[in-house]
């Protein structure tokens, strides 16, 4: 190459190295002459050097966005289905959650409803699930019943329930946590209520709680609202109802379960 040959390149690729950076793809930018040695390596062809280059940054957005939704979707833990023994849960159905983890549920804007006694591993499921649609792309949020309502209160006490609202409208999957751990009075129920409604097919509602459907007329100290909020989840959705033992107890019950076996003294 003649040398004005050579500073034209040189100058074109301080260009290239510039635009790519202006455009934010600092990956790119730094990737660009490793990315060029190797096309001259291996004499790459330009559409392979293109690929070859944005795929490192394609790769370095997809993490860091994925980073950005996990945290604002705030998971409290970090579970998995993988972690998830479904040998200590036979109520469980593997199908179903296999279904579930197919994340059609989200495309199709259904409901999953998780329900059962204290520690049988439903917020585990919440939170797995909500993971997996965050990890596939889809922004979640994470939240127990208690704080969105109070979440709610407070905005619409400082006069800015609109875009609080849109925390809970916004995602394409909600996680609620721990639906009647706590009855609520008509205000706490009238929030569930403007969630689940305005969510109502148009994006879906991971819930879990410890009690029954027929128990909601009391955790909502209404039964209209009760059924208002109960028609509207159910419509499309999945009710996975766990019957089991605590995975929280689980040693302790191994410990009584030899000590069955011990000698009385
Ligand atoms: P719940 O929400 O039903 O009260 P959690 O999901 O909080 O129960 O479960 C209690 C603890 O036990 C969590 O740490 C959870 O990860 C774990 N756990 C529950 N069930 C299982 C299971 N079948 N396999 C593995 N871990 C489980
Ligand atoms: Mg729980």
């Amino acid at each position: 190459m003649s040398s004005a040959a050579e500073a034209r390149v040189d100058t074109a690729y301080h260009r290239l190295r510039e635009h790519l950076a202006y455009l934010g793809l600092a990956t790119a930018s730094e990737e660009l002459a490793p990315a060029l040695e190797r096309a001259r390596d291996q004499k790459l062809s330009p559409v392979e050097v293109l690929e070859d280059l944005m795929s490192r940054q394609a790769e370095v957005t997809r993490a860091r966005r994925l980073a950005y939704r996990l945290r604002f979707a705030h998971y409290p833990l970090r579970k998995t289905l993988a972690d998830f023994e479904f040998d200590y849960q036979p109520s469980v159905d593997r199908t179903v959650i296999a279904e579930l983890s197919s994340l059609r549920f989200v495309e199709e804007r259904r409901n999953v409803l998780l329900l059962g006694p204290p520690g049988v591993g439903k917020t585990h499921i919440g939170i797995a699930l909500g993971i997996a649609a965050t990890e596939a792309g889809y922004r979640t949020y994470f939240t127990t019943a208690s704080d969105l309502v109070a979440g709610l209160q407070t905005a619409h006490i400082e006069g800015n329930v609109g875009s609080k609202m849109r925390t809970y409208t916004g995602p394409s999957v909600l996680v609620i946590d721990e639906l009647g751990y706590l009855p609520m009075d008509q205000t706490s129920a009238h929030w569930i209520f403007q969630v689940v409604s305005r969510r109502y097919e148009r994006g879906s509602i991971v819930l879990t709680s410890n009690r029954g459907f027929s128990d909601w007329g009391q955790v909502f100290a209404d039964q209209v609202v009760a059924g208002a909020i109960l028609d509207r989840l159910l419509h499309h959705a999945t009710v996975v109802n766990i019957k089991g033992k605590s995975y929280r107890m689980r040693r302790h019950q191994d410990a009584f379960a030899g000590e069955k076996g011990a000698p009385m003294i």
